[in-house]
């Protein structure tokens, strides 16, 4: 059975690169039936920040991708945060111990810097020169009675295994001269990364580790590992990196990139979903508008390729606008939409409002309706140039004139057509009675009267077609606005 896990540090809040790793795991666990775990690797306590193991599970779950075992969740093969495997690392430490594939190291923390600071003066890569590699039993014995809880060493071999990555393919990276043998067991009883990711990834009964391609050289002292434990490794698929589109870090220039973030600002889950996948690969076409489960049967893993994916997040927006506009044409989830505008509305407008009314339903859903296509979120429709929607909008009769000197004609014969036409007109016909207004006006242009009648309706000098907004405000709305210009 296919089992995946993603597998990040609390060391801070979800941010995009996270959310595609994730992503990538989650679609191809559901493709093959599988299951996604949600691991959480807390093992460097000095680097925990309050509030991220709660903030990666939301935001999975806000993302719609939500783990089947995890800390919040539990599951068979828990519990899914480090900090409480600690039995498991000291039972393989043991086991590696025993075999000689793992030593203790005396070497004190200021012999080690001395080592590091060495190496950098030397322009070397730090390296641990593998000193307390060959100590006697009986040296062994004497130190560990003056340091009763040493560090504990792998013993890196010098043939490190290839292995055929599913995205990179064959790969060998000759571990053991570029770094020394690696602490796998620190002092404190804590795992490093190296030996907890072994231990859970097996105990776990992980098949595939799906991860950013930082990790593609470690894998080798991974596979050391599991040869040195017995144990067979699962596959491994590296993701290439996600950068800006200009080739940069994604975190560096971009500004906010935290998945809070654009929850915040409304931008929707499936629009990530869709932009990330889009810019990478793994699909036989690059196609917009992709829903999740349309990800997951077109996803194929032996497409994704080695090139770094180059995210572009001003195209969000447009991404945004196409999945906006499939919730609007779905009335479950355009039911809940109004729901969301109601609040924004108040909370933008509130004590502004110019009736209760406003946020009546029925309302609502015509706008988003008619706006659909045309806005890229819902929070578009709280911004000032929509405000007409929510409020009154104040206008100043020498503005009015300014545009055309027939201003109560205009007023006048528009509240005629509206006296005339039944209450339910369509933007169609409206648009064809809005030609007619201007028959016999020396002077004024059709496009005057529409500039005018628009600012008389809404404040402003663009936006929606005249007729739209008429619809969307509804006949009684319009007639009220238009009579407050008469002189
Ligand atoms: N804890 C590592 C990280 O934060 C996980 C790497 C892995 O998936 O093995 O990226």
């Amino acid at each position: 059975a296919v089992r995946v896990r993603f597998a990040p540090s609390p060391t801070g809040f979800l941010h995009l690169g996270g959310l595609r790793t994730a992503l990538y795991n989650y679609i191809f666990a559901k493709k093959h039936q599988g299951s996604f775990i949600l691991r959480l690797e807390d093992t460097d306590q000095t680097r925990l920040v309050p509030g991220a193991a709660e903030n990666i599970e939301d935001m999975l779950e806000w993302a719609g991708i939500p783990p089947d075992e995890s800390p919040r969740r539990g599951g068979p093969a828990g519990p899914y945060q480090q900090s409480q495997r600690l039995e498991l690392y000291a039972q393989a430490t043991e086991a590696l111990l025993k075999t000689g594939a793992a030593y203790p190291c005396f070497c004190s923390p200021q012999r080690l810097e001395l080592l590091k600071k060495e190496a950098l003066r030397n322009r070397q890569t730090p390296r641990y020169d593998n000193r307390c590699r060959n100590l006697s039993q009986k040296q062994v014995a004497q130190k560990l009675a003056k340091d009763p809880k040493p560090a504990i060493r792998f013993r890196l071999e010098e043939a490190a295994p290839a292995f055929q990555d599913l995205v990179y393919g064959w790969n060998r990276h000759e571990v053991a001269s570029v770094e020394g043998d690696p602490v796998i067991l620190k002092s404190d009883g804590f795992p490093t990364y190296h030996l907890a990711c072994v231990v859970d990834d097996h105990h776990m009964g992980i098949s595939h580790v799906l991860r950013g391609s930082e990790w593609l050289v470690s894998t080798s002292k991974h596979l050391l590992l599991y040869q040195a434990l017995g144990w067979q490794p699962p596959q491994f698929a590296h993701l290439p990196l996600l950068l800006n589109r200009d080739g940069s870090k994604l975190s560096k220039r971009q500004g906010d990139i935290f998945l809070k973030h654009f929850a915040t600002v409304g931008f929707l889950p499936d629009a990530l979903l869709d932009i990330i996948t889009n810019c990478g690969s793994g699909f036989a076409e690059k196609q917009m508008g992709r829903t999740l489960p349309e990800l997951i049967t077109q996803f194929n893993l032996m497409r994704v390729t080695c090139h770094s994916a180059l995210l572009d997040l001003e195209k969000l927006p447009e991404f945004n606008r196409l999945h906006l506009q499939r919730l609007v044409s779905s009335e479950t989830q355009r039911h809940q939409l109004v729901r969301t505008l109601q609040a924004l509305v108040e909370e933008a407008f509130g004590s502004q409002l110019q009736d209760r009314d406003i946020l009546d339903p029925a309302y609502m859903e015509r706008v988003l309706l008619l706006r659909q296509g045309h806005i890229c979120r819902l929070q578009d429709l709280v911004s000032p140039a929509y405000s007409y929607l929510w409020t009154r909008p104040a206008v100043d009769r020498a503005q009015l004139s300014a545009i055309s000197e027939n201003v109560d004609v205009i007023a006048k014969r528009m509240l005629g057509l509206l006296e005339r036409s039944s209450t339910s007109l369509t933007q169609e016909v409206l648009s064809g009675e809005l030609k007619k207004l201007s028959e016999g006006l020396e002077g004024t242009k059709h496009s005057n009267i529409m500039k005018l009648l628009r600012l008389a309706l809404s404040g402003q000098t663009q936006g929606p077609p005249v007729a739209e907004m008429m619809v969307s405000l509804g006949p009684k709305e319009v007639r009220e606005r238009i009579q407050k210009v008469l002189s």
